[in-house]
């Protein structure tokens, strides 16, 4: 019996923690410093690449009750947050050399962890009493790569995220913008997404197959349509040639793939570049006006985050503070909150609601398990909190018990439905967010469960039940687990 772990970063190192503190032993295979990244600069397990931040620390705040259902489940990742905590306000920041040192010291001390400094090139065999975790993170080496879109199919294997930015349903002015489809109807299957899809040599350029550009209404679902007159446009045109764009490391220049070109590169090409592309207004008539819009800019909302809206096609690298500026240029989102700002880097995951399942194991090979930012999460807390729920099952099964995953009222249960149950067709790697836990009942009498009016004090409503929730999920567990091992 024993645990394979391929990457020592902040999902492996979680998930070798654990399933060693489940009493299983475990393998932790780590390339650096044989192999280096791109982005590691030491041979630590567990190295933060960039901030020093695990953001906000509060039960008001999704990320914050992320953060201490995984102290409840006794994680490593927090322990070492804690004990090398520096102050920042309401966030939990970290001295990023103490952090990793805890953690590696941590893990090579352990009896039941063994780490070796090899690149693994190809997925271990797994087995029920030798189940294996790949957390090779986002920045995944080229050879194992290869090995995962063998296993996963080429199409479920991304190597960039071109991410549009998402706001805020209640922050949306609904006065100034119109529910509508392009054409009204239906007009094609296939996918949509702001990714590239199967490229061969990871980095690679590479369109979507199926000849869908980002940007592009596919005609399915729902649209909230922001409608520009001319000189609406124009002011935003202007706007977006001027933004201060974020500056991007190395390895992300060679990227650039026509299909998913970010807004700001489109808008350099000429001025009417974007509206033959994610802004155009063709099959959309403003009942305002009875005519089609100058320009128009199209809100998706999210199929499981009912009160998330991205911005079609709307993938950016420009800096967050100059992206709401220019956003909020646009009629309709005037005060737009955004959840999340959009992004270009190179990021290797998988098409998680299409490979995985909520126990983080692969739908198709049940003894291989995916964790971390490889799995379709995004970020650290998240990654680690993949880690953790990927080790302590890849234990359960190698010890013959059972595995599961927390209910979606918690906020661990809830990234793991949504990695595995969002819509594949549109599938983009996700923070934590209050909006894919699921809703308190509005309907509920007075006490447990109903929902309160104001916001900050639903999220904490949403805390609390989630705390509870997962209080009775481990009982449960841990009675499972002895029932089993008696
Ligand atoms: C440039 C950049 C900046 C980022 N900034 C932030 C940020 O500020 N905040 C945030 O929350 N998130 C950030 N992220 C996302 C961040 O990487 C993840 O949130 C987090 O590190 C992912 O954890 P992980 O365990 O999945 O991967 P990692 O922490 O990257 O760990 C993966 C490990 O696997 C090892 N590995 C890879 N291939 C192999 C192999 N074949 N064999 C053996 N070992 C292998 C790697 O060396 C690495 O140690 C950033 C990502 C990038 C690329």
């Amino acid at each position: 019996m024993t645990v394979r772990i391929v990457g020592g970063g902040l999902a492996g190192s979680e998930a070798a923690w654990q399933a060693a503190s489940a009493g299983v032993p475990v393998t932790l295979y780590e390339m650096r410093p044989v192999r280096a990244t791109a982005v590691h600069k030491t041979d630590r397990l567990a190295e933060l690449v960039c901030s020093n931040s695990f953001r906000g620390d509060k039960l008001d705040n999704a990320v914050g009750l992320l953060k201490e259902e995984m102290r409840r489940l006794d994680s490593l990742v927090m322990r070492a947050a804690e004990a090398s905590r520096v102050p920042a306000g309401a966030a939990l920041a970290v001295d990023r050399d103490r952090f990793a040192e805890t953690i590696t010291n941590t893990l090579s001390t352990h009896p039941l962890v063994t780490i070796v400094r090899e690149e693994i090139t190809s997925i271990p065999s797994s087995s029920e009493d030798q189940p294996v975790i790949v957390a090779t993170g986002p920045l995944t080496s080229d050879a194992l790569s290869s090995e995962l879109a063998a296993i996963v199919g080429q199409t479920h294997l991304y190597f960039y995220d071109a991410i549009s930015p998402i706001v805020l349903a209640e922050s949306i002015d609904r006065s100034k913008v119109f529910r509508q489809s392009r054409w009204d109807r239906s007009f094609r299957g296939g996918q949509q997404g702001a990714r590239v899809p199967g490229a061969t040599v990871p980095g690679a350029a590479t369109s979507d197959p199926d000849g869908v550009a980002c940007g592009v209404d596919d005609g399915q679902g729902d649209y909230l349509n922001c409608p520009l007159t001319r000189d609406e446009y124009e002011a935003f045109y202007r706007a977006l040639v001027e933004a201060e764009s974020a500056t991007v490391h190395d390895f992300d220049k060679e990227r650039f793939f026509e299909g998913c070109l970010p807004i700001e590169v489109m808008a350099h090409r000429g001025k009417d570049t974007l509206r033959f592309g994610p802004m155009k207004p063709v099959g959309l008539v403003d009942p305002r006006t009875g005519r089609e819009p100058y320009a128009a800019v199209q809100l998706r909302q999210d199929n499981l985050a009912g009160d998330h809206f991205s911005l079609v096609g709307f993938q950016t690298q420009i800096k967050w503070g100059d992206q709401a500026r220019v956003l909020r240029l646009i009629p309709g989102l005037e005060a737009a909150e955004f959840v999340r700002f959009g992004m270009v880097h190179r990021n290797t995951y998988v098409n998680g609601p299409a490979v995985l399942s909520e126990t983080w194991q692969v739908r198709t090979r049940p003894t291989l398990f995916f964790a971390g930012q490889m799995s379709g999460v995004e970020g650290y807390v998240e990654s680690a909190a993949s880690g953790l729920l990927a080790g302590l099952n890849a234990a359960a099964l190698a010890k013959g018990e059972p595995v599961s995953s927390p209910p979606r009222t918690t906020a661990i249960g809830a990234l793991a439905y949504y990695v595995s149950h969002a819509n594949p067709a549109h599938y983009e790697p996700s923070n934590i967010t209050f909006g894919i836990i699921q809703a308190l009942d509005p309907s509920a009498g007075p006490g447990a469960g109903r929902a309160p009016r104001r916001k900050k004090l639903r999220n904490v409503a949403l805390s609390e039940r989630a705390l509870a929730d997962l209080q009775t999920w481990a009982s449960t567990r841990r009675r499972v687990a002895i029932k089993s091992a008696s």
